[in-house]
């Protein structure tokens, strides 16, 4: 199978609806965007799919350097692909989400050529897997403790907190949220980059009290130096390197710091499917789990596949709280069941015109 082009198909994104808020100093909900959609075809007559919600971005690099790497390719030869796409970022400095969108296109193609679901191809572990309920962040604690009592109502397991970025605040969230659902509930904490060392380790005594589960990404996750202090400063476990540039690799020293009690993954700040089970298999040889980052199809594969993972993360976003269809009243997610990656399976009032046109061409 040999590449023949490579498009890239404009799309309006409409506003995220409802709209939401993360902490103080974050913009909340995406906004009305240019997306696109990459299309890599085959002389197989087999498309591969990936997405971008920064159209101009994915544009400009596939017109300037992509396209031309990828055309007359082995579609298959994702290592290959995989390795040039980090040789020319060398020179380039692509946006991080590059990485990863050939990467999925690339699997989409090998699913449909052989008919089975990625998480198939990339080797399936289970089945089907608990959804924690990622909540945006809300007025009040009172607030937080409603949201939390519908979620448990709705079946989740487990929450995660995004909240304010006020150590203080979050700290006496954080142990209000304990005490209303008792000591069974796994709940964890996301900071977003949100602290400097000081106050990161404040609220991580908190957290340790409480009997977190996990505390992610409380700082920018440009020094590997202050995590490793921050991990000798607090007992609450520590999940590390959610969007830290340099896939496996920058991973790899946030390990060999010992500050890792976890690590994140995904396909789109981790290189795709390659990068995000390059990431998974690092932290299994130290016996750590790769948690995944962020809803969507692509991450429902990559839990399938990803022994050393216990959760989907299913963002609540509203309240009255809303469980997204990925998640049923168990609060499991299932398996995708479409023969690829699987997008086609997300449009619920049907493809993308301008993608129908593109893919009819
Ligand atoms: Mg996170």
């Amino acid at each position: 199978m040999i590449i023949t082009a490579v498009d890239v198909v404009r799309v309006a994104v409409p506003a995220y609806d409802p709209p939401f808020d993360w902490r103080y100093g974050l913009p909340g909900s995406e906004p009305a965007a240019d997306g696109a959609w990459l299309l890599i075809r085959t002389d197989a007559g087999i498309t591969g799919l990936s997405f971008a919600l920064r159209g101009a971005m994915l544009q400009d690099v596939v017109d300037r350097r992509l396209r031309a790497e990828l055309v007359g390719q082995d579609p298959l030869a994702r290592e290959y692909l995989w390795h040039r796409v980090w040789e020319v970022d060398r020179i380039d400095r692509f946006p991080v989400f590059v990485q990863g969108i050939v990467d999925v296109a690339l699997w989409d193609i090998a699913g449909k050529a052989v008919e089975l679901p990625v998480y198939q191809l990339l080797g399936s572990f289970r089945e089907s897997i608990p959804a924690y309920a990622s909540t945006v962040t809300f007025g009040s604690i009172e607030e937080y403790l409603d949201v939390a009592d519908q979620c448990l109502e709705l079946g989740y397991p487990a929450i995660k907190l995004h909240a304010w970025g006020d150590a203080r605040k979050d700290a006496r969230l954080s142990t209000a949220l304990r005490e209303h659902v008792g000591d069974d509930i796994p709940l964890m904490y996301d900071g977003s980059a949100g602290f400097d060392l000081l106050d990161a380790t404040y609220l991580g005594h908190a957290l340790s009290d409480a009997g977190y589960l996990w505390y992610e990404e409380p700082m920018k996750e440009f020094s590997v130096t202050a995590y490793k202090w921050l991990g000798e400063r607090v007992a609450v476990p520590l999940i590390v390197a959610e969007v830290a540039e340099g896939v496996h690799m920058k991973t790899a020293d946030f390990i060999a710091s010992g500050c890792a009690a976890a690590v994140r993954t995904s396909t789109g700040l981790r290189g795709g499917f390659t990068g995000a089970m390059r990431t998974a298999h690092l932290a299994d040889s130290f016996l750590l789990r790769a948690e995944v980052h962020g809803p969507g199809i692509a991450s429902r594969h990559l839990c399938m596949s990803i022994s050393n993972t216990t959760y989907y993360e299913s963002l609540i976003d509203s309240n009255p709280v809303r469980r997204p269809a990925d998640v049923d009243d168990s609060g499991y997610v299932h398996a995708p069941t479409l023969p690829c990656v699987g997008f086609e399976e997300t449009w619920t009032e049907g493809a993308p015109a301008e993608l129908v046109a593109a893919l009819t061409d």
